[in-house]
C-alpha cells in the first residue's frame, strides 16, 4: 500500500468506524492500517488505563474526572499534583490503620469510661455496618474508641467532615447519654435517638396505659411499676434484655387476667338475668325486692372478683328458691286453713240451720274469716265459735269429736306456718335489708358503716351520726294497735329519707330506733338535719285509724372522732339521746351536750 492510499483507507475507517477526526485517532489508525507498530504516547496509555479503572463511587468517578481534565488540558503541572495529592492520602490512610487498631484495643480494654464490653461490642459492630467498606472507617474507629478513653490518652485522628458537632435527635435520655453522643458517628448517634424515643414510649405505655387498668390487681400493678422505674434506670443490655424478659411474662399475665375478667363481666350478666327472672315471681313485698337489688348493687360497686361473684349468686339462687319454695307453702297452708275452716263453718251452718239465732251469728264469723288472713285472728274466732256453738247441745255434742281434730289440724297448720315466717325472716338477714321499712337493717348498717369510717380515714371529711327513737312509742301501740305502730314505723321511715340527703344512710337500729349516718357532715349541720326532719314530721303527719297523729322522737347526735369504732360512737350518740329523753323528749341533743350536763 502506498502511503496515500494508506491515508486514504484511513480517513474511510474514520468515518465507518464514527470515531473522531482527532490527529491522535488518525495516527493510531494509520498505523493499524500499515501494519507499524503503534508507539503508544504517554496521554494514550494514561486514557487507557483510567478506563479500566472501577468507577464503583462518586468518589471514583470524581478522581478520574480531575485525571482526564488535566490530561485533555495538557495540564502536565496539574497531573503532577493529582498524583502528590492521591499518594499523600494513600499514605495516610496505609498510617491510620495501626494507629486505629491500638486506639481500639487500648479503649477496649480501659475500664474508666464506666463502658462495659457489651455495649463496646455493640457500638463496634454499629460501625462496622455502618462504614465497613469506607475509606473513613479507621478514622470513624479512632473517634469511638477515643470515647473508651480518658480524654489525656486519646489518639489524635483528622477531624472527621461528615461528623455533626451538635445532636440532633430528640432530648437524649439518661441512659444513652453517659458519653457524649456528640462525637460519636452519626448512625450510630442517630440510634441512639430513636432508642431514647423508643425508651420513653415505654415508659409511657406502661405508665398511661398499663398501669391504671390493672386497678384492683395490686400484685400485678406493684410489678408494672417496678418495671417502669426499670425502664428509666436500665443502661446495659443485659439489663434491657431482663427488662424485655419481665415485661413479657407481665404482659402473658395481664392476658390471663383480661379473659378472666371477660368471665366474670359473663357472670354478672347470668346474676342480673337471675335476679330479673325471679322479681317476677316473688310475691309483692318490697323489703324483699329492694333486699335483691341492694345485694346486687353492693357486689357492683366494689371490685369484681370472680369467686365473690359466684358465691353472691349462689347465695342469691339460694334465696330466690328459698323463698318462692316458702310462699308458696305458706299460701298452701293459708288456703288449707281456710278451706278447713270453711268446711267447719258449713257444718255448723247445716247443724245450726234449725235455730235462727245461731245461723245469724254464725254467718258472720263465716264473713269475718272469709275476709282475714291473720292466724291469730283466725285462731280467736274459732275459739268463740266454739264457746257460742257449746251452748247448741244436740247435733253439736255428735260432731265435738270431729271440731276437736279440726282444731287440732289448723293448730298443726298454724306451727307450721310459723315455721316457715321464721324461715322467711332468716332469708331476709341474707339481704341486709329491714323487712318493715325496706331501709338497712342493724346488719346493713353495720356493713355501711364500715365503708363510711374507710372513706372517713382516707378523706378525712367529718362524719357525723344521729340515733332517734320514737317518743312514747308504747303509747301508740297501745292506743291505736301493733298493725297502727308498724304503719308509723314505715311512715318514720320515708319521712326521714325525704328529709336527709342522698347520701345519706338511713337504717333501723330494731325496735323504733333508727340511725342516719351523715358522711362529711360536721355536727352542727348533722344537728339541722335532725331539726328539719322534726318540722317535716309536723307537716307529713301520720294517719292511724283515720286520725292525724304527730310523731316525734328525740335524738342524740356524735361526731367520729380518731379512735372510734361503730360501737364507741353510737354508744356516744345513744347517750345524747338518753339526755334529750330525760330533758323532756322531742328534741335533738349532741355529744357536747353530754360534758355540759356532766359538769352541771
Ligand atoms: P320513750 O319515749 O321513752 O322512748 O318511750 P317508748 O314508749 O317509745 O319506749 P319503750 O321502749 O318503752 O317502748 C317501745 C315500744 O315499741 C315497745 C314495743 O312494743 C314497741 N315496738 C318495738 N318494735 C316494734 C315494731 O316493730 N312494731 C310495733 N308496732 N311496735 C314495736
Ligand atoms: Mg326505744
Ligand atoms: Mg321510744
Amino acid at each position: 500500500m502506498t502511503a496515500s492510499e494508506i491515508a486514504r483507507e484511513t480517513i474511510k475507517q474514520i468515518a465507518v468506524r464514527r470515531v473522531e477526526p482527532t490527529p491522535d485517532n488518525y495516527t493510531q489508525i494509520y498505523h493499524e492500517i500499515s501494519g507499524k507498530p503503534v508507539k503508544e504516547d504517554a496521554a494514550v496509555a494514561l486514557r487507557k488505563a483510567l478506563k479500566q479503572l472501577p468507577h464503583d463511587s462518586l468518589e471514583q468517578t470524581n478522581w478520574i474526572n480531575r485525571w482526564e481534565k488535566v490530561l485533555k488540558q495538557d495540564n502536565w503541572q496539574g497531573l503532577g499534583e493529582l498524583l502528590t495529592e492521591s499518594m499523600q492520602q494513600e499514605l495516610s490512610h496505609s498510617n491510620k490503620w495501626p494507629k486505629a487498631i491500638r486506639t481500639l484495643l487500648q479503649g477496649w480494654d480501659d475500664k474508666r469510661s464506666g463502658v462495659d464490653v457489651a455495649r463496646k461490642r455493640e457500638t463496634l459492630e454499629r460501625v462496622l455496618i455502618n462504614f465497613g467498606s469506607d475509606a473513613s472507617l479507621s478514622d470513624k474507629l479512632i473517634g469511638m474508641a477515643n470515647h473508651w478513653l480518658p480524654a489525656e490518652a486519646r489518639v489524635d485522628s483528622a477531624p472527621l467532615a461528615d461528623m455533626p458537632t451538635t445532636a440532633d435527635s430528640p432530648a437524649p435520655v439518661a441512659a444513652i447519654t453517659e458519653a457524649s453522643t456528640e462525637m460519636l458517628p452519626k448512625d450510630v448517634q442517630q440510634f441512639h435517638g430513636a432508642f431514647a424515643i423508643l425508651q420513653t414510649l415505654l415508659k409511657q405505655t406502661l405508665q398511661l396505659g398499663l398501669i391504671p387498668r390493672l386497678e384492683g390487681y395490686p400484685d400485678l400493678q406493684a410489678e408494672a411499676l417496678a418495671l417502669q422505674e426499670t425502664t428509666e434506670r436500665a443502661k446495659k443490655l443485659k439489663e434491657w434484655e431482663s427488662l424485655a424478659k419481665s415485661l413479657k411474662a407481665l404482659l402473658m399475665r395481664v392476658e390471663v387476667i383480661g379473659a378472666k375478667e371477660d368471665d366474670v363481666r359473663g357472670d354478672i350478666i347470668d346474676l342480673l338475668h337471675l335476679l330479673l327472672s325471679n322479681i317476677g315471681e316473688l310475691v309483692a313485698e318490697d323489703g324483699w325486692l329492694t333486699g335483691q337489688v341492694y345485694a346486687v348493687q353492693s357486689i357492683i360497686s366494689g371490685p369484681l372478683d370472680r369467686a365473690k361473684l359466684k358465691q353472691a349468686e349462689k347465695s342469691l339462687k339460694e334465696v330466690v328458691y328459698k323463698q318462692s319454695l316458702v310462699k308458696h307453702s305458706l299460701m298452701e297452708a293459708k288456703n288449707s286453713f281456710k278451706t278447713l275452716i270453711g268446711t267447719f263453718i258449713d257444718k255448723l251452718k247445716y247443724m245450726g240451720d234449725a235455730s235462727d239465732l245461731y245461723s245469724g251469728k254464725i254467718e258472720n264469723y263465716a264473713k269475718e274469716l272469709s275476709q282475714t288472713d291473720d292466724l291469730i285472728k283466725i285462731n280467736e274466732l274459732v275459739n268463740h265459735l266454739m264457746r257460742d256453738t257449746s251452748v247448741m247441745q244436740t247435733d253439736i255434742l255428735r260432731s265435738r269429736d270431729d271440731l276437736l281434730s279440726q282444731q287440732r289440724l289448723a293448730n298443726d297448720t298454724q306451727a307450721r306456718m310459723q315455721l316457715l315466717q321464721d324461715e322467711l325472716q332468716q332469708l331476709s338477714e341474707v339481704v341486709r335489708i329491714d323487712q318493715l321499712t325496706g331501709v338497712l337493717n342493724r346488719r346493713g348498717m353495720d356493713e355501711a358503716f364500715s365503708t363510711e369510717i374507710a372513706r372517713h380515714q382516707r378523706s378525712g371529711e367529718a362524719l357525723s351520726v344521729a340515733l332517734l327513737d320514737i317518743d312514747n312509742f308504747k303509747m301508740l301501740n297501745d292506743q291505736h294497735g301493733h298493725a297502727a305502730g308498724d304503719a308509723a314505723l314505715k311512715h318514720l321511715a320515708a319521712v326521714i329519707k325525704r328529709a336527709v340527703r342522698p347520701t345519706d344512710i338511713v337504717t333501723r337500729m330494731g325496735g323504733e330506733e333508727f340511725v342516719v349516718i351523715l358522711p362529711n357532715t360536721q355536727l352542727a349541720e348533722a344537728v339541722m338535719t335532725m331539726s328539719r326532719l322534726q318540722r317535716a314530721l309536723t307537716k307529713e303527719y301520720f294517719l292511724g285509724n283515720n286520725q292525724k297523729l304527730l310523731i316525734t322522737f328525740s335524738a342524740g347526735v356524735a361526731l367520729f372522732q380518731g379512735g372510734d369504732d361503730v360501737n364507741s360512737i353510737l354508744l356516744r350518740a345513744d347517750q345524747a339521746m338518753y339526755l334529750a329523753k330525760k330533758s323532756g323528749k322531742n328534741r335533738v341533743m349532741t355529744e357536747l351536750d353530754l360534758q355540759t350536763s356532766a359538769a352541771s
